[in-house]
């Protein structure tokens, strides 16, 4: 039995500093809990400063299931139900944190990432947790009844009751921003799915491009579909496009990438509806409106000039050439074309400029208390684990659901 039990206290080691760790280290001690967290850079939360373009989305109002991708849906809904809005907006009070919402997307009122990480911060030091910074954790040890914290050679002094891994994923700008936290998980016999980059651009073939460079800046609402390399539809998003000289960008993209493996011999392409609810009967009553015009001047005030030619270059006709005069197989390419512009994804965006990675720990190897199935007292939360949520706050809340259910699990918190 180590000392801080032996004093009636459980003492907890939170392996990470992000917002994870962070609201883990604040809810676990509310419940008496002694934590000390262990962060590889010089202070905690460095991240959060980029959040939400410095604004941090720290959540959403709407909340649900389909905003993920994971391996373990029925785990993911018992988490997610469990950190209800009532339960998220507790935490926030404690925080004394003030939010607004923005298309039900949840920021800090003040507009500022800054304020999480204060609130975050300022709770962390009157509640009494101990940080340990500069100090990368290259290994977590199970012993009989506690767990030792290795950090290279040096072992650190204190044993702890419980261990939270809150390493996030691979990620990010920092060039220490490594997979540490996948390293640590494997040594205690968990399986890391490969990891591939998400919440990202993508980048189109060589012959997309070419035509792509006539469209870079044009920002465009649209319904995409994301298709694997048989065609088959693997999933649909709509949003505003944002069409780059060498790819597509923009919120709809970016939360189609959660289904990419890029790099993995896997092949995809992107079908965009410029168009989204034109029907083929407005498409005729605009032809007996415009037939004399071109299709430069039929699609004014429905499409950004620069996409007719992109258009008409997909479909071979000629911009010059009278509406009225194309031939039923044109006027159906044109349509075609319009409602299923097909886009070949060369890759994705890297690492690196990417929101979030995708794959890690398997959630079907913790259970709804985010307990490891492997190692007892070892919890495992936030972008460690194989869930993917879509851009709009939806992965600081599934780090936030992450620790208030290990810490209800440890002190009945809630
Ligand atoms: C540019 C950008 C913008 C984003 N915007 C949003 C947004 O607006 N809304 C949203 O919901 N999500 C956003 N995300 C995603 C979100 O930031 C992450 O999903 C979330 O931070 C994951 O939380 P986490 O606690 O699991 O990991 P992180 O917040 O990544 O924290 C992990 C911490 O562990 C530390 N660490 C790692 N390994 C070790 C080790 N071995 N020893 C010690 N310390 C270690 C790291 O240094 C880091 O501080 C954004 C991400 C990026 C990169």
């Amino acid at each position: 039995m180590n000392e801080n039990r032996s004093s009636g206290s459980v003492s907890l080691a939170v392996i990470g500093g992000g917002y994870g760790g962070l609201c883990a280290a604040v809810m676990a001690s509310a419940c008496k809990i002694k934590v000390t967290v262990f962060e590889r850079q010089d202070k905690p939360l460095k991240k959060i400063a980029l959040t939400g373009n410095g604004r941090c989305n720290i959540s959403n109002e709407n909340i649900s299931i389909n905003d993920y991708v994971t391996d373990d849906r029925d785990t993911l809904d018992a988490i997610l139900s469990s950190f209800n809005r009532e339960e998220e907006n507790r935490f926030f009070s404690i925080l004394g944190l003030g939010l607004r919402s923005d298309e039900s997307r949840l920021y800090p009122v003040t507009g500022k990432a800054l304020s999480v990480m204060d609130a975050l911060k300022y709770k962390c030091n009157e509640s009494g947790v101990s940080f340990v910074c500069d100090h990368t954790v290259t290994a977590v040890l199970k012993r009989d009844d506690h767990f030792e914290i290795r950090c290279g050679n040096e072992t650190y002094d204190t044993r702890f009751d419980l261990c939270i891994l809150a390493c996030g994923g691979a990620a990010g700008v920092y060039k220490e921003n490594s997979s540490n936290g996948f390293d640590i998980v494997k040594k205690l016999g968990h399986t890391i799915k490969p990891v591939y980059p998400a919440l990202t651009k993508v980048i189109c073939s060589a012959d997309d491009q070419k035509a792509l460079k006539k469209l870079d800046g044009i920002r465009v609402r649209a319904d995409l579909k994301l298709l694997d390399d048989k065609g088959d539809l693997m999933a649909e998003e709509s949003g505003e496009l944002q069409m780059t000289a060498t790819g597509l960008s923009g919120i709809p993209v970016f939360d189609l990438t959660r289904y990419m493996k890029v790099g993995s011999g896997k092949a995809y392409r992107i079908s965009v509806d410029l168009l989204p609810g034109f029907t083929g009967e407005m498409f005729d009553e605009r032809m007996k409106l415009f037939p004399l015009r071109t299709p430069e001047t039929f699609f004014t005030g429905l499409l950004l000039p620069a996409f007719v030619p992109f258009i008409c270059g997909r479909c071979n006709i000629n911009i010059h050439k009278r509406m009225g005069d194309l031939s039923d197989n044109e006027v159906s390419d044109l349509i075609n074309t319009l409602h299923d512009c097909i886009f070949d994804i060369e890759k994705t965006g890297d690492l690196a400029s990417a929101q979030i990675s995708t794959g890690g720990v398997p959630l079907s190897e913790v259970d709804l208390h985010m307990r490891s199935k492997k190692v007892n007292g070892l919890y495992i939360i936030g972008e460690m684990l194989d869930v993917a949520g879509r851009c709009g706050g939806f992965n600081l809340h599934f780090a936030a659901s992450g620790a208030f259910n290990a810490v209800k699990d440890m002190n009945s918190y809630a």
